[in-house]
């Protein structure tokens, strides 16, 4: 039983060890859309192909909150989404942990 319980916190380790090295995160939904820059002359205002944007976006009482994402900055931004899901699923991995740990003393 108390090997099983060091294995336990041997995984509890190295799951928090695993977050601890994940880079930032960010929670929201990436989205990806076009819109026209408002230039009288530029293609996007005369039936061209419009200007990709993209944007993160989060409930926030109800209602869809959007952030603008810097064109340079989208690839970064779309790691940091990547990373929250990731550290979602590790923080939940440690709590199935826990309770594999409560489960023993019960025993
Ligand atoms: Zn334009």
């Amino acid at each position: 039983m108390s090997a099983q319980r060091d294995q336990l916190q041997a995984q509890r380790r190295a799951l928090i060890r695993q977050l601890s090295q994940l880079g930032p995160w960010i929670e929201g939904t990436l989205v990806s859309t076009a819109r026209t820059c408002g230039k009288k002359r530029c293609v996007c205002m005369n039936k061209g192909p419009k200007h990709p944007v993209m944007y993160i976006t989060n409930k926030e009482q109800g209602k869809t909150v959007s952030l603008y994402i810097p064109r340079k900055l989208e690839a970064e931004v779309s790691t940091w989404v990547k990373n929250y899901r990731k550290a979602k699923e590790l923080i939940r991995e440690i709590s199935n942990v826990q309770k594999e740990i409560i489960r023993l003393r019960e025993e």
